[in-house]
């Protein structure tokens, strides 16, 4: 059995498994700490979201849980103006270039975005920088699934998944800075790559990117 360890987080007393990272502590209590990229399996986390902030007593600034491992008395504060104002700033960047409309999207009402929005009361719609939306394309080509890269927060997960889970590795990232987008190699659909249509990114996407096409009846097509 792991060692266990005792840690405080918000004022509450918990225990974790030495040298688990704080993030998966703090969830697994039910203490809310926003996140994207980051996925239990994930080894290294990628921190790439820059939404987990914590501050940890001690420590100068603000750090992420996903990469922080716990320790013995470990006092940890998920809240703060430092932590709510870089949490925030980050927030309001990815969705400044996404391409928001809940209201006809798979994943309304189970999206990480709301979720993240509702629980520290943030705008889904930016207010300080001026909204770019990417009106990325739609790849319709799979039976079952599609892929819409306006709504991709470039978190990763799916990437990892196709890789690692599903061990087809049938896309990537490709480009940078503002242009970078989740592709198929050499940009092809993804009916004309080894994708199996086994759902894997579907089920990982926090966000309404990669998604079930819906059939007339408004269920999900079946695999
Ligand atoms: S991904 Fe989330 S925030 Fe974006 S349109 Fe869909 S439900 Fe709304
Ligand atoms: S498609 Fe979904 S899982 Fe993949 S990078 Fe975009 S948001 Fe993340």
């Amino acid at each position: 059995m792991s060692e266990q360890v005792t840690i405080t987080i918000d004022g509450r007393e918990l225990s974790a498994r030495r040298g688990e990272k704080l993030l998966w502590a703090a969830l697994r209590n039910e203490i809310y700490i926003p996140h994207l990229c980051a996925w239990p399996e994930i080894e290294p986390p990628e921190a790439s979201c820059r939404l987990c902030y914590v501050e940890i007593e001690g420590r100068e600034r603000p750090v992420t849980s996903c990469t922080e491992p716990v320790i013995e008395g470990m006092v940890v504060h998920t809240r703060s103006p430092r932590v709510d104002r870089l949490v925030a700033s980050a927030f309001e960047l990815i969705m400044s270039d996404h391409h928001l409309n809940c209201a006809k999207c798979p994943q309304h009402k189970r999206c990480e975005l709301q979720k993240i929005a509702r629980e520290r009361r943030l705008r889904l719609r930016p207010s300080r920088l001026t909204a770019l939306p990417r009106r990325g394309e739609r790849d319709d080509s799979l039976k079952t699934i599609y892929f819409d890269s306006g709504r991709c927060v470039l978190c990763g997960r799916c990437i990892w998944a196709c890789r690692e889970l599903a061990r087809v590795g049938a896309i990537g990232f490709s480009r940078r800075g503002y242009k970078q987008a989740v592709t198929t190699f050499g940009d092809l659909p993804l009916a004309e790559t080894a994708c199996t249509e086994c759902g894997e990114c579907v089920e990982i996407c926090p966000v309404g990117a990669f998604s079930y096409k819906i059939n007339a009846g408004g269920e999900r097509e079946s695999l």
